[in-house]
């Protein structure tokens, strides 16, 4: 690449915005080995390196339903009070530990119900361990701003139940909402209603499409429920021939319509064959409004830092391709208005100016 290098600490530096990123997806191999213990349950190994090891390796299978089958003991570890509010609170940190001043993370409450919380407990525990982190990175000077979405598993029937939820906490924290797990055979139109209900309830939502789906997928998700971003996404590109448009791909480029895209998360499951090649690159020349996630730190061994030096390197990324990103995330985040123009003005602005 000709691209000038750019340092992995100048990279970590800089201020970042993550929109698509699952809590369950992003836990410490220590602290999993620590709370497996805990709770007596078993897992592949204890030692954390080795746990590290072998997440990435199951998840690099090129296949979406075996890169999720890993959740079973992230979420394992997730039943509690105790286990819920150590990895919301150390999911903070570790996103202030790498440069990240504004996030969303998502998950979906009724996979934390095994140990006998309600849904309510299961929220109310979370936002409090989300807090305690913001407190922690605050003091720290690395102040992060997390803003929460709710999910719906779309292949079970509770979906409704979760966008209940999200309206219902949307003044304690919860930003939005999503449908996460298979999305293959799963379409967003199984849930209307559930997107009808938050539409009706002003509360905004985003939809995982177009990652093992193509564009029928990213069509309903837009056309039919409505969502306002899209998670992933990345098989838009099926609607661009030669750099010419179609109806649906103009429609997101022109109503900018944010891409939350997960480069690495992409190779693992498939739907992109290398860092180099992958539509992140091609939709951000033709101006859409794409963003930069990691999706699941710990299951694709990654973070923003990562990410960002991985287009730097075999991309040809600039660090004002980088800036671009970020100010996209904040201009489609969930939050109000005026936090996300206070903290592009602020905060992610002259954090580049600084840089470069
Ligand atoms: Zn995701």
């Amino acid at each position: 690449m000709t691209a000038p290098r750019i340092d992995t600490e100048t990279l970590r530096r800089l201020p970042k915005a993550v929109l698509h990123d699952h809590l369950d997806g992003g836990l410490r191999p220590a602290t999993v080995v620590e709370l497996a213990a805990a709770v007596g349950h078993q897992l592949p190994t204890t030692d954390p390196g080795e746990l590290a090891a072998w997440y990435f390796e199951a998840a690099n299978s090129g296949d979406l339903v075996r890169y999720i089958a890993t959740f079973e003991h992230t979420l394992a570890v997730m039943q509690t009070r105790e286990g819920l509010l150590r990895t919301a609170e150390e999911y903070v940190l570790d996103l202030a530990a790498d440069g990240v001043v504004y996030a969303e993370v998502r998950y979906a409450p009724e996979l934390n119900t095994n140990g006998g919380l309600s849904l309510a407990e299961v929220v109310e525990t979370v936002q409090e361990g989300l807090a305690a982190g913001m407190a922690k990175a605050a003091a720290a000077g690395t102040p992060v701003r997390v803003g929460t979405l709710l999910c719906g598993m779309r292949m079970f029937d509770r979906v409704r139940e979760a966008a209940d939820l999200a309206v219902a906490y949307r003044d304690a924290g919860v930003v939005g909402f999503d449908i996460a797990g298979a999305e293959d055979g799963f379409p967003p139109a199984d849930h209307l209603a559930a997107f009808e209900h938050l539409r009706r309830e002003s509360m905004p939502f985003t939809i995982h499409a177009g990652e093992a789906h193509g564009l029928p997928s990213i069509h309903q998700a837009l056309q039919v429920c409505g969502a306002q971003r899209i998670g992933h996404g990345v098989r838009l590109t099926e609607d661009i021939v030669d750099g010419k448009l179609g109806r649906l791909a103009s429609w997101v480029r022109d109503r900018r319509v944010a891409l939350e895209m997960c480069p690495t998360s992409n190779l693992q499951t498939g739907c992109a064959t290398s860092i180099a090649e992958h539509p992140i690159t091609a939709l951000k020349d033709l101006g859409f409004r794409v963003t930069l996630n990691t999706d699941n730190r710990l299951v694709s061994g990654t973070t923003m830092t990562r990410e960002m030096s991985l287009l730097v390197e075999e991309a040809g990324w600039t660090v004002e391709d980088l800036r671009t990103v970020t100010v996209n995330a904040l201009k489609s985040a969930f939050i109000p208005f005026d936090e996300r123009k206070a903290l592009i003005e602020d905060v992610v602005l002259p954090g580049y100016a600084a840089a470069l």
